[in-house]
């Protein structure tokens, strides 16, 4: 049993006030509450660095399941009530801590607030504690993690927050709704609403049954507002084992490039059953004209200035485009994954691709391009689970170099103006061996289930031997070899 995650945005509309928006001042108040939200947090964070034994304190209890006594951390609600009575002035701890008196530094801080910042803080100081460990565990004299920062984006909890879609204007278009928040204006807490402009998908994805509301949280932009709501949803899958052994499963194997985003086989029964490309629409070409615009800018301008970010509109642009390509192609992706129900999806597993040679701009656009690929491969696989589909990185090595008829290994080529081009970069795929020719992102597509499947040269590896036991190998070898030292040594 699994979980997937999806989040949807719910822009707050602080345009102008002629125009529907809130005023400038309603911002502010949004500013000031994650400000203040981040100096508590802070406030917390260094009470639980400074109280880094409780975090790491084992309480024994019985375990119903296996039937005896064992150890646990504590819960981190346990943890928060223990940090509450420390810090906190109440009339059953009326004295807390003097240095960490919460009450005395934050006046009437909303308690539901302070009971999220607790949890944000236990959750980074924890993840801290257990980095420094590792990396103490591997004596490595750099990369210490360094000590866990205090910003968030506030979570806001029924008791902070309301929304009520029914509320909704139903003449407006497009619907507007006011979202109701506890926010700090710089002189104390207070409810205000914020108007928010619906969209059909947005009432679609929250009222889907089949999905669990989180409590949102408020994302600050300089330019934008934002609550994202996460939903989560039960799914059960198989598991891919149990998968392997029907003998008619169905896998969808994607070869993800360049030129051709995506190239979707399906197979069964050792057929391919269904084929699909889905091309860039020139994005590559696009992208690579304003990632020459940028460097030829770059150029001109000399070094940058530090903590500047320069040319943000075209980067803006080439990372929206991304995103949409990446979006698109996994929709379709799933789609066919969808037309077959209890299938594999499979990927490549990704290669650390380093970019050189070339123009700076074609290393930029050889970039974002990798960038697309694990986009493409992150956005499916989390659409795809939603629907119960589970994916597969399979091992790519070879995946476009080996004929996917018979095994051998082929080569690329072109044809430019009528001539045959041997070359890496080729379109097409030969086989020299039993003369089979295709489109190469084609053969690289059917490969991947050959190397799902463990055929050919996608034989699996054996495991190397444990550590401990080459050592051992090892030390008798040198032993070995002393012993033999000394029976030549004498005469
Ligand atoms: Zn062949």
């Amino acid at each position: 049993m699994g979980q997937a995650t999806r989040t949807t945005k719910l822009f707050l509309d602080l345009g102008n006030r002629e125009e529907g928006g809130a005023n400038s001042g309603k911002r502010a108040y949004l500013e000031e509450t994650a400000r203040l939200l981040n100096a508590a947090r802070a406030f917390y964070v260094t009470f639980f660095l400074a109280h880094a034994d409780k975090l790491e304190e084992k309480v024994r209890y019985f375990s119903e399941q296996h039937q005896e006594e064992r150890e646990r951390l504590l819960f981190p609600n346990e943890l928060l009530s223990w940090a509450e009575s420390l810090t906190v002035a109440t009339r059953a701890h009326p004295h807390p801590l003097p240095s960490y008196n919460f009450s005395a530094r934050f006046p009437d801080f909303p308690f539901i607030y302070r009971r999220s910042v607790i949890k944000d803080a236990i959750g980074k100081v924890r993840s801290f504690l257990s980095h420094l460990a590792a990396w103490r565990a591997s004596g490595k004299k750099q990369g210490r993690p360094g000590s866990p920062g205090a910003s968030n984006h506030p979570t806001l909890y029924d008791e902070a927050f309301s929304l009520d879609l029914d509320e909704a204007e139903l003449h407006t278009s497009p619907r507007t709704c006011f979202a109701r928040l506890k926010v700090y204006t710089g002189a104390g807490w207070e409810w205000h609403h914020y108007p928010v402009k619906l969209s059909r998908y947005f009432e679609a994805r929250w009222r889907d049954p089949a999905w669990e509301q989180q409590s949102p949280k408020l994302v600050l932009h300089p330019k934008t507002a934002a609550l994202h709501f996460s939903q989560i949803k039960h799914v059960a899958a198989k598991k891919v084992k149990e998968s392997k052994e029907d003998p008619h499963l169905v896998t969808v194997g994607v070869d993800v490039n360049v030129k051709n985003l995506a190239v979707i086989t399906v197979r069964q029964d050792g057929k391919i059953i269904e084929t699909l490309f889905v091309s860039d629409r020139g994005l590559d070409r696009h992208r690579y004209g304003h990632l020459k615009r940028i460097a030829r800018k770059q150029w001109q301008s000399g070094t940058p200035v530090a903590g500047e970010h320069s040319n943000q509109q075209l980067w803006r642009h080439v990372r929206r485009m991304n995103e949409d390509a990446a979006q698109v192609v996994a929709r379709r992706i799933v789609a066919v994954c969808a037309r077959y129900p209890g299938c594999v999806l499979l990927f490549e597993r990704l290669r650390k691709i380093k970019t050189k040679g070339g123009s700076k701009s074609r290393r930029m656009n050889r970039r974002q391009a990798n960038q697309l690929r694990g986009k493409i491969n992150r956005y499916s696989r989390d659409k795809a689970y939603a629907s119960g589909t589970v994916t597969v990185e399979v091992n790519p090595h070879g995946t476009s170099q080996y004929c996917s008829r018979c095994g051998a290994k082929g080569e690329r080529f072109s044809i430019l103006g009528g001539k045959r081009i041997q070359a890496k970069w080729g379109k097409l795929f030969r086989c020299p061996v039993c003369h089979y020719e295709a489109n190469a992102d084609f053969n690289a597509s059917v490969n991947v289930h050959r190397s799902f499947y463990r055929e050919w040269h996608w034989q699996p590896r054996k495991k190397p031997p444990p550590r401990a036991v080459v050592e051992a190998a090892r030390s008798l070898r040198l032993q070995a070899g002393g012993k033999k030292l000394t029976r030549g040594t004498p005469r």
